[in-house]
């Protein structure tokens, strides 16, 4: 099967989508998995309207829940997309993580659909911060409040990343999807869009996803042991 993966990404332009299940093996906590952030606490908290009536609460939750996020190291699985990228085996890097995880691991042309929780900026006058600035005060010097640049619920996806999202699938002739189970509206969207386009499927997901049926291949396992025998099968160096 790995065989087969490295002929499609070697033989057509091949865009790479990814979700949870490549951070939660940085140790990253999950959304919306049995023991994740929403079993904890309500979706409530990420709803735009909850931020902006109550940011004392919202922050309380965010210097907790997202703490983790901050000293995580990406893991085989991200870099070995780094590699891809550098081979120029990929396209891109299309993601519904908010951890900056690809960009640690040295990958360039990332599109992050929802957002980068590592940066911050003020809603008035737009000005920027990075998490160290924002633990003791989430006010800005100007008196506006400052939010994390993750998409809410209730809020659009950036404009500029979505287009971008979508030339860069319009332009491939393979996706290859690592842990998503595919049911996050409209990122789910964008494999349908690549079949449409008589291109290739790869699902590399531990557990079933919405979207298996479009796939011409899937590999039922974790993604950072897919990476390790992909790197064995491409003898991928650092
Ligand atoms: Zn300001």
């Amino acid at each position: 099967m790995i065989k087969n993966i490295v002929e499609i990404i070697k033989n057509y332009p091949t865009v790479v989508l990814t979700g949870a299940g490549i951070s939660t093996e940085s140790g990253i906590p999950d959304f919306r998995s049995k023991n994740g952030i929403y079993s904890k606490y309500s979706e409530e908290i990420f709803n735009i309207d909850f931020f902006y009536n109550h940011p004392e609460k919202f922050y309380k939750i965010l210097y907790e829940i997202f703490h983790p996020m901050y000293s995580a190291k990406p893991n085989t699985a991200h870099k070995l997309l780094a590699k891809l990228e550098k081979q120029s085996l990929i396209n891109g890097i299309i993601t519904q993580n908010i951890d900056n995880l690809h960009f640690k691991a040295g990958s360039t042309n990332v599109i992050e659909l929802h957002g980068n929780a590592t940066k911050f900026y003020c809603t008035k006058c737009k000005k920027n911060y990075s998490y160290n600035e924002i633990l003791n005060s989430f006010k800005c010097n100007c008196g506006g409040l400052i939010r994390p640049d993750i998409v809410f619920f209730g809020e659009e996806l950036p404009k500029d990343q979505w287009e971008n999202a979508l030339n860069l699938v319009e332009k491939s002739k393979a996706m290859l999807i690592m842990g998503s189970s595919l049911v996050v509206y409209p990122a789910a969207y964008l494999p349908v869009i690549v079949k449409k386009n008589h291109g290739k499927i790869i699902i590399i997901n531990k557990g079933p996803t919405a979207l298996d049926d479009l796939a011409d291949i899937k590999m039922n396992i974790s993604v950072v042991d897919f990476a390790n025998l992909l790197e064995n099968y491409l003898c991928l160096t650092d």
